[in-house]
């Protein structure tokens, strides 16, 4: 199929061209017929399939063909909500290179920066506005926002949205909602817990999936080592003496454990940024933007921090470690091979982690190849229930003294300064 055969118009069709997109992706050939018959769509479809432009495109058209209904200034006539910074920030970046050739205006908010910008933004007045929930409700609360005119609601990575916490932040921002309205809602799983949320957003959707989260894309290849624990770094080094790997992104299941992954490369003289919950929004752009122009070789991501990147054609996905949710780690692989491009993805195990390994396997239906020619093969045990529970008694005890020391230090260093 060609995008000419989605009966798009002329402007959105040259704008892909100059994206170079030469034919639709699944999720767009599905979702962006009925989306332009205005229906409701409940899609089912996994990070990098193109779920961005499926629903941008029609969004776009529709408010190209009301712009003569138009006069004065702008009001908001799309939303679209999306659990993170980085998705919201690329998700306008989209609506910006598809709207090139149409008069439609689109901005974007988010937290955790100062709003000056963004209020100035939508006080000169836009068609779309791409939105994280606490900003939004923080500005309409202001009375910067109102959603009134909104024709067109996309609630996006809705298993993440709730994942996060964001359930009630969704209640509020659905009540203000007009109910006429066509709604369309993403996400890459569908558990009970989504749908019935979806039923209280769509009027009798059309469904539609692609890649459902249970597997990979077929593009990309991937490798399992097994390792031991306190050698995983020794792991990443000598895998990182493969000069083809130019560009991966690593993940960590902690902020703690991404910030010494990064420390432990820089020792060695390699490139490495981290991005998670505790940098800055500012950090985490720069972070990025080194990244994608390869200054950066590799980017320690924990899992949510990480869910918004879009990089094209990234390689190289290493998992440091294996979640213990096996949807999350298909998530993680997903990230690399997008839009149909190869990928390879590398996971290290250590014995604590193998279990996981085997979930993540009967999820996907798929053996991982294991590569045992490498210099740190696995020799430790998992540990049995009694070692277990040692372990967790010794953590809490260096936990409890790190803590006590610490305090212990800092009262020595306010007594000092008070007597100053
Ligand atoms: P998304 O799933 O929306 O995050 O899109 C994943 C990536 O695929 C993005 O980098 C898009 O720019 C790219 N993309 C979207 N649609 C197409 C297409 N039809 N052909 C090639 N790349 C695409």
């Amino acid at each position: 199929m060609k995008f000419s055969d989605l009966k798009l118009l002329p402007s959105l069709l040259k704008a892909l061209q100059d994206k170079k997109y030469t034919e639709p992706t699944s999720i767009q050939e599905k979702a962006i017929p009925p989306i332009l018959a205005f229906e409701d769509v409940l899609g089912s479809a996994q990070t990098g399939t193109g779920k961005t432009a499926a629903f941008a495109l029609p969004i776009i058209q529709h408010l190209e063909n009301e712009q003569n209904r138009q006069s004065g200034k702008r009001k908001i006539r799309a939303l679209v909500v999306t659990p993170t910074r980085e998705l919201a920030i690329q998700i306008q970046e989209n609506f910006v290179a598809y709207s090139k050739y149409n008069n439609v205006k689109s901005t974007v908010i988010y937290g955790g920066v100062k709003q000056g910008a963004q209020t100035d933004a939508l006080n000169r007045g836009v068609d779309v506005l791409v939105a994280t929930p606490g900003r939004l409700l923080d500005l309409m609360n202001q009375g910067y926002i109102s959603l009134g005119d909104i024709g067109y609601f996309v609630l996006d990575e809705a298993d993440r949205m709730l994942d996060m916490g964001f359930i009630h932040d969704i209640r509020k921002i659905l009540e203000k909602l007009p109910k006429k309205r066509q709604s369309l809602f993403f996400s890459a799983t569908m558990p009970q817990n989504i749908l019935k949320l979806s039923r209280q957003i769509l009027m009798n959707p059309k469904k539609v999936a692609v890649n459902p989260v249970s597997s990979t894309a077929d593009t990309i290849q991937q490798y399992l080592y097994y390792t031991n624990k306190n050698q995983k770094n020794d792991l990443l080094l000598h895998l990182l003496k493969d000069e083809n790997i130019n560009q991966v992104l690593v993940f960590s299941r902690t902020k703690h454990g991404a910030d010494r992954i990064v420390r432990n490369l820089r020792k060695k003289k390699i490139n490495a940024a981290a991005i998670h919950g505790d940098k800055s929004q500012n950090q985490r752009q720069k972070a990025l933007k080194s990244f994608k122009k390869l200054e950066v070789r590799v980017l320690v991501a924990t899992d949510i921090a990480a869910r918004g990147i879009d990089i094209d054609k990234l390689r190289f996905v290493l998992n440091y470690d294996i979640p213990n949710e096996s949807e999350t780690c298909v998530h993680r692989i997903g990230r690399c091979g997008r839009a149909g491009e190869e990928g390879i993805s590398i996971s290290i195990s250590e014995p604590e982690e193998n279990t996981y390994v085997r979930d993540i396997e009967k999820l996907i239906d798929q053996k991982i190849k294991v590569i045992d020619t490498h210099p740190y093969p696995q020799t430790d045990k998992p540990m049995n229930n009694q070692q277990k529970k040692e372990f967790e008694k010794e953590k809490q005890r260096r936990k409890k003294e790190f803590f006590a020391n610490r305090n212990k230090k800092k009262g020595f260093q306010n007594r000092g300064r008070g007597r100053k």
